[in-house]
């Protein structure tokens, strides 16, 4: 009799893995296939956020990965067109850790594939999948493997096949078709520092975006360049160079002695929503769903936490033999419940930021933001929440958390404003030329392109009146849910009485 899966994960990474272990210690028949043969290598960071270190913990892995990781950060650096404007420390006291550590996805990945062997799932890499094929009581899913063809069949199957998915794509979504970053990244030894560290460099030259370096205690670095683009904005320059610049340019102190391990490799990781998360008999979870963070680019917890969401709803399916699309978009539901309002904040920042004509204005802006960081402890922890994700980036859109962390004296703003603390005429009268000759360039640029620009106007007055009506939908449907809160325990108090 032909064997039939409960359900088929496309693809080994952090979701996929994680998704495999949900569902095998529950019981649930799960294959998991992969095109690669593990360990393997992930163009990626390495870079585990507070959030990711809470999910791994869930996950049950997280002392390995602690075990196996040479790094510990509390806090990052912050340079703006190379000159060095903060160090920013994590929020402490949150729900989610203080810190953050890395660890090479070779390493990462292989940890998550063991632990879903472990609970149950059939793993079989070096699994391509090249098709999906809808079946009365099923999906078939057409693997090449070793150069021969095989064919699973499952009630239910998962893609988890990251950015450039094939199982999206097979139920209609199309790839690279919104805000998408686009990144360059090497790994390098004898890197000049003194313990791990986190450094950001923020620069004109390659706004929008940013170069990272993530270097552990024995001074050895994930250093990379992101870019973020569209349509609209096509990039235009040649990244592995930009790379090459950031490396010999702004990296040539600490990276005197270093040696690059292996050649520079691309990836890429799209925020905007695709058409569906779910199709018949199909669900799509982290990046084959385009759930990364679109604040800061991290979507390992995300891929971890959708695959928690959508184990669940696997299993409700399976108890009720509905693999219906009606049926499984309960998954997306349960997962735009909790993200929603978080992923708008973060795609409305991003795409207001990946307008290159604007590049001088935002530049400036992080030079002044970090002057105001640093003279206001409450805002540093407000804006280093939001930017390593433990704070809801929607607190960057409510009122009250804004004046309640921004600087009410008039002297922070002006210390900001100004290059340093007590400027002379003459520096002032230079600052405001140079400002006027930003300006002046801003705005040619803007004029030469009027047509990109004005469709870029319109598309962010569109995403911030839609967060406008999320933000207000979402602030009525808790106060109801206060209110009728409040008077189903005041009439329970009263029926005690
Ligand atoms: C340059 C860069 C830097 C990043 N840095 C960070 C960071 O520091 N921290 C962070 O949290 N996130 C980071 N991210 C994002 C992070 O890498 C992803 O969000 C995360 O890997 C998503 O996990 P996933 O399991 O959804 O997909 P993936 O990790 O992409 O895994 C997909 C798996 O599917 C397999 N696969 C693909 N196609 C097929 C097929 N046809 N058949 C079978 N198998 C297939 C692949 O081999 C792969 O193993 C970065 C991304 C990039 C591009």
């Amino acid at each position: 009799m032909e064997h039939v899966f409960d359900v088929i994960i496309v693809g080994a990474g952090p979701g996929g893995s994680s998704m495999a272990a949900f569902l095998s210690r529950s019981g649930v028949s799960t294959l998991l296939l992969d095109k690669a043969c593990f360990p393997r290598d992930k163009v990626c960071g390495d870079g585990l956020t507070p959030k990711a270190i809470y999910w791994l913990d869930f996950l049950g892995c997280v002392n390995e990965v602690l075990n196996q990781s040479n790094s510990y950060c509390t806090q990052g650096d912050i340079f703006v067109n190379g000159e060095h404007v903060l160090t920013g420390k994590f929020p402490q006291n949150t729900s989610y850790p203080g810190f953050s550590v890395f660890l090479e996805r070779r390493k990462l990945d292989h940890i998550l594939v063991r632990n879903a062997i472990s609970s149950g799932a059939l793993f079989r890499p070096g699994s391509r999948v090249k098709k999906l094929q809808w079946a009365h009581n099923g999906i078939l899913v057409e693997v090449e493997s070793d150069n021969t063809h095989v064919c699973y069949k499952g009630k239910l199957v998962i893609g988890a096949d990251g950015a450039n998915s094939i199982v999206s794509r097979a139920i209609g979504n199309k790839i690279l078709n919104g805000t998408t970053a686009v990144s360059v990244r090497g790994y390098y030894k004898g890197v000049d520092v003194d313990r791990s560290q986190i450094q950001l460099y923020f620069n004109e030259r390659f706004f929008p975006g940013y170069g990272w370096v993530f270097v552990d205690n024995d001074g050895k670095a994930n250093i990379g360049i992101g870019y973020a683009f569209d349509k609209n904005f096509p990039v235009k320059k040649k990244l592995r160079k930009v790379f090459h610049d950031f490396v010999s340019r702004d990296l040539k102190k600490i990276l005197k002695h270093a040696e690059a391990i292996g050649i520079p490799k691309a990836g890429w990781t799209s925020f905007y929503k695709p058409r569906s998360m779910v199709a018949s008999r199909v669900m799509l979870i982290g990046d084959a769903a385009n759930l990364a963070d679109p604040v800061n680019g991290g979507g390992i917890h995300s891929a971890i936490e959708s695959a928690h969401l959508a184990a669940q709803v696997a299993m409700q399916a399976i108890a009720f033999g509905d693999f219906s699309s009606g049926f499984l978009c309960r998954y997306e539901s349960l997962w735009n419940e909790r993200t929603e309002m978080d992923w708008r904040t973060g795609e409305l920042l991003l795409s207001i930021a990946k307008n290159p004509n604007l590049r001088e204005v935002y530049i400036s802006l992080i030079k002044a933001v970090a002057k105001m960081i640093k003279e206001n402890p409450r805002f540093e922890q407000f804006l280093g929440g939001i930017f390593s994700g433990v704070m809801p980036a929607r607190k960057c859109i409510c009122p009250f958390s804004l004046l309640d962390v921004t600087p009410l004296d008039p002297r922070i703003w002006l210390s900001a404003l100004v290059s340093s603390p007590n400027p002379k005429p003459l520096a002032l009268l230079e600052q405001a030329v140079s400002a006027m000759q930003n300006t002046l360039k801003t705005t040619v640029r803007i004029v030469s392109n009027p047509m990109v620009n004005l469709y870029w106007g319109l598309e962010i007055l569109s995403k911030t009146l839609g967060l406008v009506g999320c933000y207000a939908n979402h602030e009525m449907v808790s106060s109801v849910n206060v209110i009728t809160r409040g008077w189903t325990r005041s009439l329970e108090t009263t029926k005690a009485l």
